[in-house]
């Protein structure tokens, strides 16, 4: 049978922010002097693809801090977007929020303009940790920010949460993630702290000032943290992410774990079609010149060979409750992984990491706990 192909998905990165957290990688700016010029640059880039892109069925704004730019200038990205692509009718629409920036009324007229999902940067309940982090908000302002979004009306707020912070107790996160679950979100992605190199928290690990978490504290963290959040009604559908029920599980990054292209503007956005990948410079004033001089702000790209897609699907697909289709994966790739890998796949089977019938090989828990031992297949 025919199946239809899946709509590309849109991303938008805002790379500004108020302040920097200790712990974060992505590209941002403290100083939001250069919102006015990014906004026409944008604009400019929106324009740039009008021919490559027809239409999507999902957008996302998220950064930096989307959740600092006024309404107006949301409408006027959303705006842009509607007036170039063909936007999907019931497409999912996502901001990115940070606790300390929206209120209901804000909330509402972002709703107005058609934004259907908020997902709200919380990362903990507790102030001490929030403070370690370098988050500017605090509890009360992030149960506030939660109540906003049910006020406003939004059918579908996803919360982010950070797990495993040095010294942390498992009982001291169950209470943050609990304090989470009793707001009821759609959507919930819990993360597991990530000393990244370069980072102020991960200089500080290397200086030797922060304990590294041994793993099996980690896998305890991970196992627990998913039988709490499953048993509370949730799907764990990929190693980080948690839906109340499928229909909320993020469509839009659900292509980026399939294959389905996506186009990613503004500074450091990444996009995928066919067979390749591009990404934009990471540096605000590059990606400003580049479209002042009429150029894509493409910092590089990659062809991506059969090989290469078929080790990215098994790596991204094994992070996935859903697993691995094998009919699909045979006729998009030309292997047959049970012919192939039959002992090594037996073997886990045995040690309860992965589970397959006819058509799929679906991670347990346990093999979602080790997935990246699992992509070496
Ligand atoms: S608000 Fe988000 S994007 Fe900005 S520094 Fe913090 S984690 Fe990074």
């Amino acid at each position: 049978m025919e199946q239809t192909k899946p709509a590309p998905g849109l991303y938008i990165h805002v790379p500004f922010c108020v302040s920097k957290c200790g712990y974060c990688d992505f590209y941002s700016i403290t100083d939001t002097g250069l919102v006015e010029a990014y906004l026409k640059a944008l604009i400019k880039e929106i324009g740039s693809y009008r021919e490559e892109f027809i239409g999507f069925d999902t957008v996302y704004l998220g950064g930096g801090t989307p959740s600092l730019l006024n309404a107006g200038r949301i409408g006027t990205i959303l705006e842009e977007v509607h007036r170039t692509f063909r936007i999907a009718a019931g497409a999912e629409i996502t901001i990115e929020a940070n606790p300390a920036d929206l209120g209901k009324d804000e909330m509402a007229v972002l709703r107005s303009l058609g934004v259907n999902r908020i997902n709200i940067g919380v990362q903990s309940f507790d102030d001490k940790e929030l403070a370690f982090l370098g988050r500017r908000h605090d509890c009360r302002s992030a149960a506030a920010s939660l109540e906003a979004a049910h006020d406003a009306g939004f059918a579908n707020i996803g919360l982010d949460l950070i797990y495993g912070l040095p010294g942390q107790a498992f009982n001291a996160w169950q209470t943050s993630l609990e304090k989470g679950l009793s707001f009821h979100p759609d959507h919930l992605s819990c993360y597991e702290l990530d000393l990244k190199v370069g980072t102020p928290l991960g200089r500080k690990y290397e200086q030797g000032m922060l304990e590294p978490r041994t793993d099996e504290s980690q896998h305890e963290f991970f196992m627990k943290t998913s039988g709490i959040i499953e048993d509370a009604g949730y799907i764990h559908y990929e190693i980080s992410n948690f839906a109340r029920g499928i229909e909320k599980a993020s469509r839009h990054n659900r292509k980026y774990w399939d294959h389905t292209p996506y186009l990613g503007l503004g500074p450091s956005a990444h996009s995928f079609k066919g067979t390749r990948r591009w990404w934009n410079h990471e540096s605000l004033p590059d990606y400003l010149r580049d479209l002042k001089e009429g150029r894509r702000p493409v910092a590089a790209s990659e062809d991506l060979g059969t090989e290469d897609l078929a080790v990215e699907a098994l790596f991204l697909g094994l992070r996935m409750k859903k697993g691995i289709d094998l009919d699909r994966y045979r006729s998009l790739y030309g292997i047959d992984l049970v012919k192939e890998k039959g002992p090594r796949l037996s073997e886990w089977v045995r040690a309860g990491l992965i589970e397959i019938d006819a058509h799929t090989i679906r991670p347990t828990r346990s093999g979602m706990a080790v997935a990246d031992t699992l992509a070496l297949l």
